[in-house]
């Protein structure tokens, strides 16, 4: 139950998911026999370097030719790509983060948006505030790293979420946690860190860039500026299979995700409602999130009244915490407060509260 099954652990509407197997030198399943604590030795295992693209749009790689981006090609020549993915709500990139290495809906892992509130202990979870998405209570799930570092693998990320925090007690062997770092040199930085780590034994290593989330978010994700940004994502991933040939490192599998698309706001494309114009926010205790969905947390006698004011912001889909659709896999969430506002598909609203300032 509240358990993902897609292909690769691929998911966010509108993402990526690509494999590339290096080689075929997979041990047969019969290698082991007769001696099975080989199994666990590090050198009889095939690694796994896992890229997360954030923000990489499923068309990226179809936007230009194949000589513009020789490298990708390569990987879909030779290697598998979804044919789509399904999103998680909310398709944001801490909660698919989170479910890409937990295998988990957003109410079961619990990290609900990217901004998302404790109304018992009024605390506030915050994507760029270190300090906020680095405390314990809100790393409940196992991810695949705990997992692998479990069954006795070595394992590395690289600005990969949350993974200094331990679950279980247990740690990875090497992590730099998500901090905010766009370009693409730090991309090719930890490309090459991964090698490294990959010649030291390490069996799983993951590595995480914003390149094309940032440079979307900043041009618009049908600008000149993201077309270069995903050439650039290209010219790495040669230099890594180049490494890899060099390095020998012939048993290592390669998995591209992205967390999710993105859709043009520009100006002028889609309405934009500031949502102090339609709710007296003196009624609630905190709004959280901002852009396509937003949580709301309300004494429980100014409910009625702040559903009824949120009703008239145009655009949006207003739920009160128990009509939220069972199918977004959300309502259940520990953090999901009492009023849920989500843009509608077919206008892409968006909804912000810069106004009051709230949570971020
Ligand atoms: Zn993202």
């Amino acid at each position: 139950m509240g358990s993902l099954s897609l292909t690769s652990w691929a998911i966010g509407w509108g993402s990526l998911a690509v494999l590339l197997r290096v080689t075929s030198s997979m041990p047969s399943p019969d290698h082991h026999e007769g001696d099975q604590h080989h199994h666990h030795q590090h050198s009889e295992n095939p690694k796994l370097l896992y890229i997360l693209m954030d923000g990489f749009r499923w068309d990226y790689v179809d936007k230009q030719s194949k000589s513009e981006l020789p490298n990708f090609d390569t990987f879909l020549s030779n290697g598998v790509k979804a044919r789509w993915t399904n999103p998680l709500f909310p398709s944001l990139s801490f909660p698919t983060w989170t479910s890409l290495v937990t295998g988990q809906y957003a109410e079961t892992h619990g990290v609900i948006g990217n901004y998302f509130y404790d109304a018992q202990t009024k605390e506030k979870f915050s994507l760029f505030n270190e300090e906020s998405t680095g405390k314990q209570k809100w790393w409940t799930s196992e991810p695949i790293w705990t997992t692998a570092e479990k069954a006795g693998l070595k394992t590395a990320q690289y600005l990969w979420a949350r993974c200094d925090v331990p679950i279980d007690g247990v740690r990875t062997d090497y992590c730099e946690h998500f901090i905010k770092i766009p370009g693409k040199d730090i991309f090719l930085e930890n490309i090459m860190n991964a090698l490294e780590k990959f010649d030291q034994g390490y069996d799983f290593v993951q590595v995480y860039t914003e390149h094309t989330d940032h440079t979307g978010h900043n041009y618009g994700p049908d600008s000149q500026e993201v077309l270069q940004a995903v050439r650039d994502l290209d010219d790495v991933m040669g230099i890594l299979m180049k490494e890899l040939e060099k390095r020998e490192l012939d048993d290592v599998n390669i998995v591209i995700v992205s967390d999710h698309g993105m859709a043009n706001t520009a100006p002028g494309t889609i309405a934009r409602h500031e949502i102090d114009d339609y709710l007296d926010t003196d009624l609630v205790e905190n709004i959280a999130d901002k852009g396509a969905i937003m949580n709301i947390k309300a004494p429980p006698e100014n409910i009625p009244k702040v559903y009824e004011q949120l009703s008239a912001i145009p655009g949006i889909n207003v739920y009160k915490k128990e009509d939220i659709p069972e199918k977004l896999h959300y309502k259940k969430g520990k953090y999901v407060n009492d009023i849920l506002i989500m843009a509608k598909e077919s206008e892409y609203g968006n909804i912000w509260s810069e106004k009051q300032g709230f949570t971020y």
